[in-house]
């Protein structure tokens, strides 16, 4: 046997180990042994790199660093789904797609919806090539090389299956792995996670594959899109999917009819909570790939599918404790402590209780029964109280007067639904919560420095606020415990680099109340500097489009405060940049104007948020539906059906992406 045929032999051997043990849960081979295989395999591949190959067994355990995913434009839209609550929801679906097929007798597919993170693997040639995450639905981030690191997911496809594909499904999170990262972590005092669904999106971006490697993620698929016209139904294709080795849940099953699939609902409700992982539901698709065609897509969804929700699970159990959390704005959120029980497969031992109006309409008091419910969102709530089994010496709950961190009286303005410590510089969660938002990915994305990393230098009084993070020295920093001199010097850069950030995130970065990325984008492009800004009074802040009293006033309000006079003076001298770039400038223009453009498909020479900012960066307005007052709609390729239709009825101009151009040009 020449090398180069032993090293494909075991490759082969390898994938197949791999596919019976984590998709067909049947393991033919020792741990040790399988280690044994895999050690000679890499060793053969050291030896002879010319037989590199991305896609080896080898591969799986990662080691590349992602520092930047690229957004790639998916070639065939991922919609969302319709949701339905109810038998008759489900009725009225059937009766919808059987007027618009013509026909009475349909099949459909009967799956789970599992509850992850989407994804879409590209597969050219039967070879794995590139994972993107679902992101807008039109385009992702690329996540290849974690995504290689998921076992279950076949790296190449055996045999006679369709050639060139996307395979779409679920990132998750099995429950007991879940289980056994989250007692890893409370072993080791950190946090723990709160939930499987975003541990498993989070795990998707991590920048070092290798982390993903060692977490027991799960890929569970649905969905195979291709040209390619081998088979009729998407059972049919499912099934041929899981015989060449992808991970098809056997819980799907083809129903005949309606009733079928009512059945199925049926008995998923009931048994959901023994699965391995969460569902929220069951995902009910028309069979027959013919029908599916027919039927086409909504503007956000396939007609020929339809999402299922079973009914949040609620449970009772006692309320110990109410105590509160103090925000980075100072706003105060209460939480209810309860006796831990389980609901929906975690242990719930909190729940948020919003505000004090939330309190006094619940009425909810120390030692009472309440009910608690999760639903999709991470916290659960409270959703009642069960009076009967309240104690007859009950008191109604007094809400919070001073603040739980520096003991300042809270104060509630008119109209706010949250009472705020307005110790805004004096008060350790929100000193430090100021700064851990300033430095944030979506902010000044200090790379470098974490929370933790935060909260240690305020206490060590290295920094009292952001505009000190440009002081620091690595000196200060290597003392302190678990600093390497290395970790020392990438803050210190992370700091020095976050001087180019454009003003726009500056100004989202500064924290001012309500002051979201969307509305400091707006503010910084009225205003182009910290100064106008600052210098504005109501009157004009309210006349800037879609800024109301209350953003107006929280301006005023922060700037006329001689603390943030002075921070915002430091970052101007440390060369953060407070105004609009003069390159930024030059690309804006207002020869859009008073237009209104609707942007609909997949487009080429810019992405479709380049699009947007083209048509804001010149004046014009971007809507996201069409309606008499749209100037144009942009189109690019797969522009939504309901959308051609709908403007062609009001007789809106359809432009191509290179008539917006030369519109610009
Ligand atoms: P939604 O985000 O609620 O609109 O639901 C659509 C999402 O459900 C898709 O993006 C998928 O990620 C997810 N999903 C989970 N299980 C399935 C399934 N069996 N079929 C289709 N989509 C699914
Ligand atoms: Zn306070």
């Amino acid at each position: 046997m020449t090398i180069k045929e032993k090293i494909q032999l075991l490759r082969e051997e390898l994938n197949q180990h791999n596919y019976n043990y984590y998709v067909l849960d049947n393991a033919t081979i020792s741990d040790y042994d399988f280690d044994i295989k895999l050690k000679e395999l890499e060793k053969l591949e050291e030896e002879n790199p010319a037989f590199f190959d991305p896609n080896s067994p080898t591969k799986r355990v990662g080691g590349g660093i992602t520092k930047n995913f690229d957004t790639i434009v998916h070639k065939n839209r991922m919609y969302s789904l319709d949701n339905s609550y109810s038998k008759e929801d489900l009725l009225d679906w059937e009766k919808r797609i059987q007027k618009n097929l013509g026909t009475e007798a349909i099949e459909y597919t009967c799956e789970l919806k599992y509850d992850g993170a989407s994804i879409n693997l590209t597969y050219e040639n039967g070879e794995f090539v590139r994972a993107v995450t679902r992101g807008d639905g039109f385009q992702g981030d690329e996540v290849t090389s974690n995504i290689r690191t998921i076992r279950s997911i076949p790296l190449s496809v055996k045999k006679d299956f369709v050639s060139n594909f996307e395979m779409r499904g679920e990132i998750i999170l099995p429950l007991e792995g879940f289980q056994k990262m989250n007692n890893e972590r409370i072993a080791n005092g950190e946090e723990a996670y709160r939930n499987p669904r975003n541990t498993a999106s989070g795990s998707l971006k991590l920048q070092d594959s290798s982390e993903v490697a060692k977490r027991p993620l799960d890929c569970l698929l649905y969905q195979v899109v291709t040209d390619e016209r081998k088979y009729a139904s998407h059972f049919e294709i499912l099934t041929a999917s899981r015989e060449v080795g992808f991970k098809i849940p056997t819980t799907i099953k083809l129903a005949k009819s309606i009733d079928e699939v009512l059945d199925f609902v049926k008995e998923w409700d009931a048994k959901r909570h023994d699965l391995p992982y969460e569902t929220d539901g069951v995902v009910v698709k028309v069979n027959s790939l013919q029908h599916q065609e027919e039927l086409g897509y909504t503007s956000k969804s396939p007609r020929w599918a339809i999402a299922y929700k079973f009914k949040a699970e609620q449970v009772a159990t006692l309320l110990n404790e109410i105590t509160y959390q103090v925000g980075r704005t100072g706003a105060i959120t209460p939480v209810a402590n309860l006796t831990p029980v389980h609901l929906a497969g975690t242990v719930v031992k909190r729940a948020s209780l919003h505000n004090a109006d939330q309190i006094e309409k619940l009425d909810i008091r120390i030692n009472d029964t309440v009910l608690v419910e999760k639903g999709g969102e991470i916290i659960p709530k409270i959703v009642a109280v069960d009076v009967s089994r309240r104690a007859k010496d009950s008191q109604p709950t007094i809400y919070a007067t001073h603040c739980p961190e520096c003991n300042t009286e809270l104060v509630r303005n008119e109209g706010d639904a949250k009472h705020y410590c307005p110790n805004e510089f004096g008060c350790f969660p929100q000193i430090t919560g100021k700064i851990q938002h300033y430095i944030g990915r979506k902010a000044m994305n200090i790379d470098g420095l974490g929370s933790e990393t935060v909260e240690l230098l305020h206490k060590e009084g290295l920094i009292e606020n952001y505009a000190d993070l440009y002081e620091l020295k690595v000196e200060q920093i290597t003392p302190l415990e678990r600093m390497a001199e290395k970790s020392a010097q990438n803050m210190i850069e992370g700091i020095e680099k976050s001087k180019q950030i454009p003003f726009e995130k500056v100004l989202f970065a500064l924290g001012i109340r309500f002051v979201g990325e969307t509305v400091a984008k707006k503010l910084a492009k009225h205003f182009k500097s910290i100064d106008n800004l600052m210098n504005a009074d109501l009157e004009t802040l309210v006349a800037v489009d879609e800024i109301g009293d209350r953003i107006a006033q929280s301006i005023i309000d922060f700037s006329k405060n001689e603390h943030n006079i002075i921070l915002i003076h430091k970052l101007k001298t440390y060369g953060v940049q407070l105004e609009v770039s003069k390159e930024s400038l030059e690309n804006l223009t207002n020869k859009l104007a008073n237009t209104i453009f609707v942007v609909s498909g997949v487009f080429y020479q810019m992405s479709r948020n380049e699009l947007k900012k083209a048509i804001e960066d010149n004046g014009g307005k971007v809507s996201s539906s069409i309606s008499k007052k749209t100037n144009y709609i942009v189109a690019g390729d797969n522009m939504g059906p309901s959308k051609l239709t709908k403007a062609e009825s009001l007789n809106i101009p359809i432009i191509t992406e290179q008539d917006f151009i030369d519109m610009i040009r």
